[in-house]
């Protein structure tokens, strides 16, 4: 058992923080650093669709650092020196690539950025973002291989988004919930790590709604969950949409999404760690649905709720499931 796990047995926290696994395992703060593979998406690409995804502003993930034509060994330079300037007492960092679908291209060129990722001694893992339906074989092989001769930590975050396939249709996603669970018995079984990203909140599911399918989500074999409320990015499909029809939309206010989120954790199984519960996207990116707080305060209130309402991550009755610890 890990220090987190023993601060989550012991009363100590209230929920289990993916940061705090990293930093156990690290023995210290260790922070993301943004970087841009360059890939595309084949939901922009024509081969599923050229729309994307209603909601998807890759712009928005994108840190200025990343860029116009930087190298990928630049970004990273860049990239800690930004973090190491925000967070001097970081002891590692992690290679983030969220925008766009990182694992979908000419194999040989991801092997080539990847392997850059990889021997940068000053990080310490790699997190790949990507959708349900772009990890072949080979390429999740030839990963799991590279990432344990370099002995870095390797992590999936996989852009599952829904449980409703009703919902993943009408954002054009252009997968079903199945091939999401699929795709994540598929790098459990090669012994990944993995995240999910689910978004609270699209028309049709009230965000109530969504907390209630924590069955599901405790069912399936994830190491990490992340959940934010859905954030309307300016100039989307989504944002037109939302003009056209606000009454289409429902915004929480942020202390019924505590209530919500704190009844939901309290059935979310305890080996799952939560990577995120809230959305800060910057307001420059953003038309409704953030708070207009930073991050860090919003999640000093939400610990304080759980706090004062004595709430704890899987007090309540929840479906065991195989969990990756
Ligand atoms: S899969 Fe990701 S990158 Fe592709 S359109 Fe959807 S949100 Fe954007």
């Amino acid at each position: 058992m890990n220090a987190s796990c023993a601060n989550a047995a012991s009363g100590q926290a209230r929920y289990r923080k993916l940061k705090d696994y990293w930093n156990e395992v690290e023995g210290g703060r260790v922070q993301k650093i943004s970087l841009h593979a360059g890939c595309s998406c084949p939901n922009r690409d024509g081969t599923l669709g050229s729309g994307g995804c209603l909601y998807c502003s890759n712009e928005a993930f994108t840190p200025a650092y990343c860029r116009g034509a930087t190298t990928m060994e630049e970004q990273i330079r860049e990239g800690i020196a930004f973090q190491q300037r925000r967070y001097p007492r970081a002891v590692g960092f992690l290679g983030y690539l969220q925008a766009y679908t990182n694992t979908y291209g000419n194999e040989e060129v991801l092997e080539e950025i990847y392997r850059i990722v990889l021997a940068e001694p000053r990080l310490c893992g790699i997190v790949i973002g990507t959708r349900p339906d772009c990890l072949p074989d080979r390429l999740l092989d030839w990963l799991g291989e590279a990432a344990q001769h370099h002995g870095k930590h390797l992590y999936f975050e996989i852009g599952v988004e829904s449980f409703s396939d009703t919902i993943l249709r009408a954002m054009n996603r252009g997968h079903t919930f199945a091939q999401s669970e699929e795709a994540l018995r598929r790098l459990a079984e090669r012994g990944f790590r993995t995240g999910a990203h689910f978004l609270v909140g699209f028309p049709g599911e009230t965000w109530h709604s969504f907390f209630e399918q924590v069955d599901l989500l405790n069912a399936l074999p994830l190491h990490s969950v992340k959940v934010h409320q859905l954030q309307i990015y300016r100039d989307t499909p989504l944002a037109e949409w939302w003009h056209r029809r606000p009454g289409d939309f429902s915004f929480p206010e942020k202390e019924a999404y505590f209530a919500a989120a704190a009844r939901w954790l309290e059935r979310v199984r305890p080996g799952l760690f939560i990577d995120r519960l809230f959305g800060d996207a910057p307001r420059r990116f953003t038309e409704r649905g953030g708070w207009n707080e930073r991050l860090d305060s919003i999640v000093a209130q939400f610990d304080a709720y759980l706090e004062t309402h004595d709430i704890r991550q899987g007090r309540k009755a929840y479906s065991p499931a195989r969990s990756i610890g």
